[in-house]
């Protein structure tokens, strides 16, 4: 497939270059767009054949669902047979932003989008790119991250080139994502509001406006969130997650990924200050150490606390449990 890049700068959208990408949504295509979690690979949520497109230019299993993007509140009503006030209250604190609700799925869903549950996951992005293509597109776009399924997922414009690039027909380059992880996914269908997905957002903030709020995501049930039980995030290289950066082993083909300061006796990739630095820049560095030749990553787990419980989880996914 011909694939078209084009680039946009978030601070001054050229909307006749956004119309190139919302014909594509349209018309039954996909395009990818960056977020501020991740680039996305999004296609019409209300175009079957389009969201299989999806499946197949990522090799996902087919049993995994997909979020759907929206730009206004209405739109959520057209994906959803219900919205509860908790649900309203959680989207106008948080949206646009890195908060992905699911609710009871509507009518109007097609079976692909939710690989057959009864639910629907719904995002409203914050990135202005993201919101002028869903707003022009004038349909909700589901996408999943912009990577071959069990990648890194991309937060720069190459990584997502070098994924999709050949498979899908737009590829929009909007800089790099600020967050760096993924939507914290939040199960409002449940009892109590729980987290199948770690994000930038917290359960502590989601408690302020709900109540309560619990990480749910028991590996070993059969999950609700049928993206964890699934290998993720893993660049060819092999990942050590760190606990204490003292017991690195010696080993010759190897970078150490980390933030803060620290003297070593190797290269080094440093994400920067904080946690947050490091979210931003942990998917970056996993698939810049394939591109830098090295065998092996020791990257360090940070606390679990805010974004770092984000971080801990997708390094530890990417890391297949092994931690040092
Ligand atoms: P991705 O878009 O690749 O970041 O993956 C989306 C994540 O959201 C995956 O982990 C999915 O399993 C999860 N997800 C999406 N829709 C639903 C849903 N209706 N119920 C449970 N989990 C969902
Ligand atoms: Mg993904």
């Amino acid at each position: 497939m011909n694939t078209e890049i084009i680039k946009i700068d978030p601070n001054n959208i050229d909307i006749s270059l956004i119309d190139r990408a919302a014909d594509v949504i349209r018309g039954g295509g996909l395009a990818v767009f960056p977020t501020e979690t991740v680039y996305g690979l999004g296609a019409n949520t209300f175009d079957p054949a389009a969201v299989a497109k999806i499946y197949a230019a990522k090799g996902r299993p087919s049993d995994n669902p997909l979020i759907s993007h929206v730009c206004r509140l209405e739109q959520v009503y057209e994906l959803a047979a219900e919205v509860p006030n908790q649900a309203l209250r959680l989207m106008e604190r948080f949206w646009g932003g890195p908060l992905t609700v699911i609710l009871k799925r509507g009518a109007n869903v097609p079976d692909i989008v939710s690989a057959g549950l009864d639910t629907v996951s719904i995002r409203f992005p914050s990135h202005a790119v993201a919101y002028e293509l869903i707003r022009r597109s004038g349909v909700p776009i589901a996408a999943p991250s912009a990577n071959l399924s069990g990648s890194p997922s991309p937060t720069a414009a190459r990584h997502a080139i070098d994924d999709m690039y050949g498979r899908v027909d737009i590829i929009i380059d909007g800089g790099d994502s600020l967050i760096g992880v993924e939507s914290t996914v939040v199960d409002l269908t449940s009892e109590v509001p729980t987290i199948l997905r770690p994000g930038a957002v917290t359960a502590d903030q989601i408690a302020e406006i709900t109540g309560v709020c619990v990480y749910g995501g028991d590996y070993a049930n059969a999950p609700k969130c049928p993206g964890m039980k699934y290998t993720h995030y893993s660049p060819r290289a092999r990942v050590w997650a760190v606990k204490n950066m003292d017991d690195i082993p010696r080993d010759g083909n190897s970078v150490i990924l980390t933030y803060g300061a620290g003297d070593y006796d190797r290269p080094v990739y440093n994400a920067g200050e904080t946690a947050a630095d490091y979210a931003a820049k942990l998917f970056y560095f996993l698939r810049r150490a394939d591109e830098d030749g090295y065998g092996t990553v020791y990257a360090r787990l940070p606390e679990e606390e805010g974004i770092g419980i984000a971080v801990r989880n997708r390094l530890l996914k990417s890391a297949g449990g092994k931690v040092i």
